[in-house]
């Protein structure tokens, strides 16, 4: 059987962990804390970096920094994994979700602001499969509107929205808040992990105390202040020195991680172009303003049946493949709650895509073994 994910250890992982718990310090925020949070500050320009325990966590935290209250609006895609919502709703917002694009899984950006009104309070954009979503048209809804910007960047480590000047900013580093997930099905694991980041100074104070269950703490250990206390509202949102020890093992190889990936992504796509060029399948779309950090490798069908006899004949041959995503909009959770209004690309990616497998350790063997499949399926 070919998994759909094989989670890839760099080696160095439990050298560090030793090092870690060998040190006595285990608890969070120590020198492997800090070691990653150097090296995400460097390599992309990030202001301000806090590792989560999850991705989710770091969503929760924005939720509380953007002071979201009952009644606000947050406008997202549908087309997400519940963690998108789920922290705003927990502060009693609303989720007031927008239709993705026809060329991608990505927000259509022109249905956004037909949703505006004097509730919305931010726009939460997810670079799905790590493609950029289109920021700066996003930026200027943010501007015109007054409204913050989140980036769900969970899928988009080491990818970039390439802007009107050509510069390659960084994804994570543009909205006034971002959020990582280091989840083993994620390019960059850590079991579970994640990081939020913090691009408008306004938040950087206030986002550690929240962090350390609503205390300065850490204001208090860089001698700022001569006691700590309960200041705000907060949690246990960092992770243990044990897992920001794994992490750094994995920041390391980035590089080979990266370079892997990609290698593999680009495999697919030259060998299956011809193929979907008469099968009706569309392959992942990259626009011109993005990169691809080779997170996931798609196929979309014309329509349900296709996909569904794609996934049949897959597992027939012993490869994992799976579908995406459950949309939000008609979950048993929110059904009752959406405004009722139709999102037909939303709909048409959750009938009709398919991730292949796509891990480090995947062989061209088993990519070429997969490829063949594919392209027998008589449809
Ligand atoms: C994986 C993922 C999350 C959740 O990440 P965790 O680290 O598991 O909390 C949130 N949003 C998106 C878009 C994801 O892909």
């Amino acid at each position: 059987m070919i998994p759909f994910n094989k989670p890839f250890l760099t080696g160095k992982e439990t050298t560090y962990i030793a090092d870690a718990v060998n040190s006595g310090k285990i608890s969070g925020n120590g020198i492997f804390t800090k070691r990653c949070h150097t090296f995400f500050e460097k390599k992309y320009g990030f202001q301000k970096c806090l590792l989560t325990s999850s991705c989710t966590d770091a969503l929760e935290m924005a939720a509380i920094l953007i002071n979201t209250k009952p009644g606000d609006e947050i406008i997202m895609p549908s087309y997400t994994f519940v963690s998108t919502a789920n922290p705003f709703i927990l502060r009693g917002g609303v989720v007031v979700f927008a239709d993705v694009s026809a060329l991608n899984p990505n927000l259509d950006v022109d249905k956004i602001e037909s949703l505006i009104n004097e509730r919305t309070k931010a726009i939460v954009c997810v670079h799905y499969a790590g493609v950029a979503c289109d920021m700066d048209a996003l930026l200027s809804l943010a501007i015109k509107f007054n409204l913050f910007l989140i980036e769900d960047a969970a899928q988009a480590i080491d990818s970039f929205y390439i802007d009107k000047l050509g510069v390659h900013r960084p994804l994570g580093s543009i909205g006034h808040l971002s959020t990582f997930s280091f989840h083993e099905t994620k390019n960059i694991i850590s079991g579970e992990g994640g990081m939020l980041v913090i691009n408008d100074a306004q938040f950087a104070e206030r986002a550690e105390v929240i962090w350390e269950k609503g205390t300065n703490r850490s204001a208090f250990f860089r001698k700022e202040v001569n006691k700590y206390g309960w200041i705000d509202i907060g949690s246990s949102f960092l992770p243990s020195e044990i897992t920001a020890a794994f992490l750094f093992a994995q920041l390391e190889t980035l590089e080979l991680i990266q370079t892997t990936r990609t290698q593999h992504w680009l495999y697919y796509f030259n060998q299956l172009s011809s193929w979907a060029a008469v099968s009706g399948f569309k392959l992942p779309v990259i626009p011109k303003y993005a990169t691809n950090n080779a997170h996931l490798f798609y196929l979309v069908a014309p329509d349900k049946a296709h996909r569904d006899k794609l996934l049949e004949e897959l597992q027939r041959a012993e490869i994992t493949a799976v579908f995406h995503y459950l949309s939000l909009h008609s979950s048993d959770y929110y059904i009752e709650k959406h405004d009722g209004r139709e999102l037909p690309f939303t709909d048409h990616y959750s009938s009709c895509l398919v991730r292949l497998p796509l891990f480090f350790e995947l062989s061209k063997v088993e990519i070429d073994y997969i490829i063949a499949t594919i392209c027998k399926i008589n449809f």
